[in-house]
């Protein structure tokens, strides 16, 4: 059955909670929306009648917010969270408003949030709004992130109004990214009541996730610390599939850490193009806090701070013991998603020094990231390939050392070369979600009202592991001029 969005039968979770938890709030109408994009796929997975065009004007005008849905609530949540290292004690929904929440078509729960429909409770001194190049930005992430397999919130739509200005370094125009989740619990949920303070409400808002979002959890013999090792292996698994992309979040602050363990809130992200362990993709990260190779110490830094907020429910021994799960948790995966990149049947202690001594090559010479592991993957007897990593790399003696280790540990793994091949396609996506692509389509939104490039490498990026020469302009090495590219936490 696909509804209208307009008659999506309301299932009251979040909703069905005390007011402490939120504020009803109305968005605050734009002049002009348009529908900029819409994601047919996820919308048929929600239940959701696919075709735009036969509504399109509805969505616009519910998707902006200018028009509620009738029987769901629209409301702002509170939460905290230590931004930089700093507990900030009250932060909140400042720019995003829950306007439904329903079941998908297969019976999930499912959060449908709007983010820039107006100022909130929380909005602090901020305007409530998002501009429309951050908005691409998040729009086009979400759904690459979930087409590489990556645990992510999604977005159903992009909304613009190139008549609402917004006012950032410059004058720009007002955007809303309509985006879904089972949930969308932050660890500065319960740091806001922990810190408060309100003990009672941390316990209420436990047993609400584990009700809702962690059965399996709720059927152990202590719920509470089952629910604290699942967020925590999660979380390890998440940053490992991170790390083997080369994507840094930029703002790992812990309200921007989901409970579900989500990639959530797609600010001053990157994908990395030639490899740097420091890589910032951040400028307004001064002292690289968030740097690639820092993002597992700060998860676990994360997920020492819901530990703090979960002490009402667990004994200090208990959270301390399961949080040193989390880096052996984390080495399992990381080895896993290496094993795939590398085309090994399985990790093995040993392959951490192939692996370093790689990095290490790739570091010295800036290697593109994304370029150099799809290349690996065709590399496995053709020269042509074998020529092309020479290229990627600066000391072609030193690679072809570790090119013979690597073939020599290869030649010890039971897999075929087609095998090999075949996983290692399906590991290194061809293509990521550059800086300068999401770039192009920015530009072409702003100064043309041309939306055309979001959905192209929207199609793109839904099948990265698939080669397509239509997309070859994708897959290439940065254009100089992305060089001077930044982003930061202006939004
Ligand atoms: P961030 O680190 O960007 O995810 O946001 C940190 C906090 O600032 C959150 O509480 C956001 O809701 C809030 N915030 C960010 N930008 C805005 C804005 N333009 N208007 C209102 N609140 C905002
Ligand atoms: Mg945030």
């Amino acid at each position: 059955m696909n509804y209208r969005l307009d008659q999506l039968p309301p299932r009251a979770r979040f909703s069905a909670l005390p007011e402490h938890y939120f504020r009803h709030v109305a968005a605050t109408p734009l002049r002009q929306p348009q529908l900029a994009a819409w994601n047919t796929a996820l919308a048929s997975e929600l239940g959701l009648a696919s075709n735009p065009d036969e509504h399109g004007m509805v969505l616009a005008e519910i998707l902006s917010g200018n028009r509620p849905l009738p029987g769901h609530p629209t409301l702002a949540t509170v939460y905290s969270g230590h931004q930089f290292g700093v507990n900030v004690p009250q932060l909140g929904d400042g720019r995003a408003l829950l306007i439904a929440e329903f079941d998908d078509t297969a019976g999930r729960p499912r959060e449908l949030q709007l983010k820039g429909a107006g100022p909130t409770p929380f909005s602090r001194r901020a305007d409530g709004r998002a501009v429309l190049r951050s908005s691409i930005r998040e729009y086009l992430c979400s759904e690459a992130m979930h087409a590489l397999g990556i645990p992510t919130t999604r977005a159903l739509a992009l909304i613009h109004d190139p008549q609402t200005p917004v006012w950032r370094e410059t004058r720009e125009s007002a955007a809303v990214v309509s985006r879904v989740a089972p949930t969308f619990l932050r660890f500065g949920h319960f740091e806001y009541f922990y810190y408060q303070g309100r003990h009672d409400a941390v316990r209420e808002l436990a047993d609400w996730a584990l009700q809702h979002h962690f059965p399996d959890e709720a059927q152990a013999e202590q719920p509470y610390l089952a629910l604290f090792n699942t967020v925590i292996a999660r979380t390890a698994a998440l940053i490992a599939s991170w790390q083997g992309v080369g994507f840094c979040h930029g703002v790992m602050n812990t309200d921007n850490m989901s409970l579900l363990g989500l990639t959530l809130d797609y600010g001053p992200f990157g994908f990395m193009d030639g490899f740097d362990a420091g890589h910032v993709c951040n400028h307004s990260d001064e002292t690289g806090r968030y740097a690639y190779q820092q993002q597992p110490r700060i998860a676990l830094w994360n997920l020492y701070c819901l530990g703090q907020a979960f002490s009402p429910l667990l004994e200090k021994d208990a959270i301390l013991g399961a949080l040193d799960s989390f880096q052996p948790a984390f080495e399992t995966a990381f080895g896993q998603r290496m094993a795939g990149k590398l085309g090994l049947q399985e990790w093995q202690d040993s392959d951490w020094n192939l692996l370093t001594d790689l990095l290490e090559l790739l570091q010295t010479a800036s290697t593109d990231w994304t370029l150099f592991w799809r290349t690996l993957s065709h590399s496995s007897d053709q020269t042509a390939a074998n020529m092309a990593l020479l290229d990627l790399v600066a000391d072609r003696e030193a690679f072809a050392a570790w090119y013979h280790h690597y073939r020599q540990r290869l030649g010890r793994d039971a897999l075929t070369d087609a095998q090999r091949k075949q996983i290692m396609l399906a590991s290194n996506p061809a293509y990521v979600l550059r800086n300068h692509l999401a770039e192009q389509a920015i530009r072409q939104a702003e100064a043309e009202l041309d939306y055309s490039e979001i959905r192209r490498l929207a199609d793109c990026l839904a099948r990265p592991f698939t080669e397509n020469p239509v997309f070859s302009d994708y897959a290439g090495l940065p254009p100089d001029w992305a060089k001077t590219l930044s982003v930061s936490c202006s939004s």
